[in-house]
């Protein structure tokens, strides 16, 4: 270690659609017989997080700023790309990623039996252990009505 440690936060929400066909990935891991969620993107709420909060620990702003929702360019974009674009802006500015943890709020799908393929696909691309769990909401609020999801990350990187 050198010493020189930065810890950052992300929080992402997407609330599940209607649109046929639609995949939910979350993590990169697509669930089957689930409805996706809505997003300009591919709406992986668990991505989006562990990128923010990468980001927001080297202070080099945040998804919205960078891969900002009204720009085509990111239509559809799978957010494990957005995910290693920040790591390599990271690294460019001299970061590495010790590790990161999220937490999962959805009444469905359950993340348990999901849960090590999300950890192995997120941590190939962070380059660092990320960990994955998942909670339910207790039928508290529109996440307890399963009307969308939320996932909360945290990571924390060292100066190279
Ligand atoms: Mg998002």
């Amino acid at each position: 270690m050198s010493g020189d440690l930065r810890v950052g936060h992300g929080f992402d929400t997407h609330r599940f659609g209607d649109e046929p066909g639609r995949p939910l990935i979350l993590g990169g891991v697509r669930f089957e017989g689930v409805a996706g969620l809505v997003g300009h993107s591919d709406g992986d709420a668990v991505a989006h997080a562990v990128t923010d909060a990468l980001l927001s620990a080297a202070g080099l702003g945040d998804i919205g700023v960078l891969f900002p929702d009204t720009d085509d360019k990111w239509a559809g974009a799978d957010s494990l790309g957005l995910l290693a674009d920040a790591v390599a802006r990271l690294a460019a500015a001299g970061w590495r990623v010790v590790n990161a943890d999220c937490t999962v709020v959805a009444e469905a799908p359950r993340i348990a039996p999901r849960r090590a393929d999300m950890e192995a696909r997120l941590s190939e691309v962070v380059g660092a252990p990320v960990a994955v769990k998942g909670k339910r909401a207790e039928s508290l609020g529109a996440l307890g009505r399963g009307e969308g999801l939320a996932c909360w990350a945290v990571a924390l990187i060292e100066r190279r």
